[in-house]
């Protein structure tokens, strides 16, 4: 079985990684994808070029066997839609094959806004992760009927079935981090060292010199 965490990653942090890690073991995936998002479809661009993004979650998952980094949203032009990726990546895997997609509580009560929502459900199951302060709908009308409890209940299909899992509760948002680095503070211990050094190197996600004299005065 085979999950598919997808995001921006703007940067990837604890946030994700240890709610991905909790995910991992407790269904026994065979590997965890990581799929950084080209460009978002429901947001704002990202703060930190694509390049720079997949290198922060490559680093990040790099010494983790079974945690891979999945490329395909970087080289696709137009917006990254989650049911294209998932599309592509059942016609490599073939029909059989149980697959999960990650999301936290907030990207999960958004979903039926997204591109060809119901469609997912033919192509992947849903893993939903609690989130701090993020208390989305849990029961979504729709999501009744594909509730299961228990993870093996996810092995007996490709898809369609849907997963509350609780994991441990990381308030910590990529947004936050950026607004430190902003801020002329650290993001230490809210994501790996790699990623604080690979941040530091190339000076990612502060203020223009303009922006920080303003605020200073
Ligand atoms: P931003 O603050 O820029 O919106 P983010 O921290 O929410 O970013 P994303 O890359 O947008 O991170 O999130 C990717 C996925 O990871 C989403 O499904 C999101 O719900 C989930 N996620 C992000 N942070 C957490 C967290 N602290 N706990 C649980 N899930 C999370």
């Amino acid at each position: 079985m085979i999950g598919v965490l997808g995001g921006t990653f703007d940067p990837i942090h604890f946030g994700h990684l240890r709610p991905a890690l909790e995910i991992y073991e407790h269904l026994a995936l065979d590997e965890l994808r990581f799929i950084p998002c080209g460009l978002p479809p429901h947001r704002h661009r990202p703060q930190a070029p694509m390049a720079h993004r997949l290198a922060m979650v490559e680093q990040a998952v790099a010494h983790h066997p079974g945690f891979t980094v999945d490329r395909r949203e970087l080289t696709r032009s137009g917006p990254s839609y989650s049911v294209d990726t998932l599309e592509s990546l059942r016609q490599e895997l073939g029909a059989h094959v149980p697959l999960c997609l990650l999301l936290g509580m907030d990207a999960y009560a958004g979903l039926s806004s997204w591109h060809r929502w119901q469609d997912l459900f033919d192509l992947a199951h849903i893993v939903v992760a609690h989130r701090p302060g993020r208390t989305g709908p849990r029961h979504l009308p729709w999501g009744r009927s594909r509730q299961v409890e228990n993870p093996a209940d996810l092995r007996t299909a490709p898809a369609g079935r849907i997963l509350y899992m609780p994991v441990t509760q990381l308030d910590i948002s990529a947004t936050a981090i950026r607004g430190l680095v902003a801020q002329g503070h650290s993001p230490r211990f809210l994501l790996p060292e790699p990623v604080l050094a690979y941040i530091q190197q190339h000076q990612l996600y502060l203020l223009p010199h303009s922006q920080r004299d303003a605020c200073r005065q």
